[in-house]
């Protein structure tokens, strides 16, 4: 699985994609990062991405243009494949649509991203992901893009933490990106409503006189009422 990554700031991912799962996951080549610095395709050079919004209102707007050409470039379209898709084009499609694969659009208007929505994606060859930033980008983005996603009801400065979180969300779901599928299974088939879990020691002592033991039944090692209390917890909180 590919992710291509759409950005101004295309640094910011430097230290999170080189450490941990997603680190792993690429040098074990389960999936593909590749960072598009979105500069590289103005029109002129300046490498201007951005200008002021038609009819005036505060900040800048993407231009369309640098991210047509970017994902034109990603998509190997020749102009004649572009003329044939806008032939074809019926009005929900957009102008870059491939087959397994989707353009998105981090936008806080967009779609609130979800574990199913996240399983869904997981299943295509390829993402693209845009990340915005200012007052966001020229409207007529609808045309290249295949789907809008929030990650949720509030207002980032920039689509690079979105992004990162459809990534991180999207790749533990690729056979062999966690070490322990057990623990993905379990997540996944328990619609994320976890027990609360403890580890060593038994009894913490934040001061003297005060304990705050596990569970006993957790240290039993008996399977059966562990299973129970479990899920009894994930039932009842
Ligand atoms: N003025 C715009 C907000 C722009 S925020 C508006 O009201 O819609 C700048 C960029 O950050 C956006 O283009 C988007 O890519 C990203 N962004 C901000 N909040 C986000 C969220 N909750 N989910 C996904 N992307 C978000």
């Amino acid at each position: 699985m590919t992710f291509h990554l759409i950005t101004i700031f295309p640094h910011i991912f430097d230290s999170y994609l080189s450490e941990s799962i997603l680190k792993r996951a690429q040098a074990k080549k389960l999936i593909k990062i590749k960072i598009h610095d979105l500069r590289d395709w103005a029109p002129d050079k300046r490498r201007t991405i951005d200008d002021k919004p038609f009819g005036g209102g505060p900040g800048m707007i993407f231009k369309i243009e640098p991210i047509f050409r970017c994902l034109k470039k990603i998509r190997k379209f020749t102009k004649i494949d572009i003329k044939k898709q806008l032939k074809n084009k019926k009005a929900e499609y957009s102008l870059f649509q491939q087959k397994n694969s989707k353009i998105i659009l981090m936008d806080p208007k967009g779609e609130i991203f979800t574990s199913a929505k996240a399983k869904k994606l997981s299943k295509l060859k390829e993402i693209i992901l845009i990340a915005g930033r200012y007052e966001g980008i020229d409207a007529r983005v609808d045309n290249l893009i295949d789907e809008k996603i929030s990650i949720g009801n509030y207002i980032l400065s920039g689509g690079e933490l979105p992004a990162l979180v459809l990534i991180e969300a999207i790749a533990r779901l690729a056979p062999g990106v966690l070490g322990n599928q057990n623990s993905l299974q379990e997540e996944t088939e328990a619609s994320n409503l976890e027990y609360p879990q403890y580890t060593r020691p038994a009894s913490f002592s934040p001061i003297k006189g005060i304990n705050w033991p596990a569970p006993e039944v957790l240290l039993s090692g008996h399977h059966k009422k562990i299973k129970e209390w479990q899920k009894g917890k994930w039932l009842n909180g």
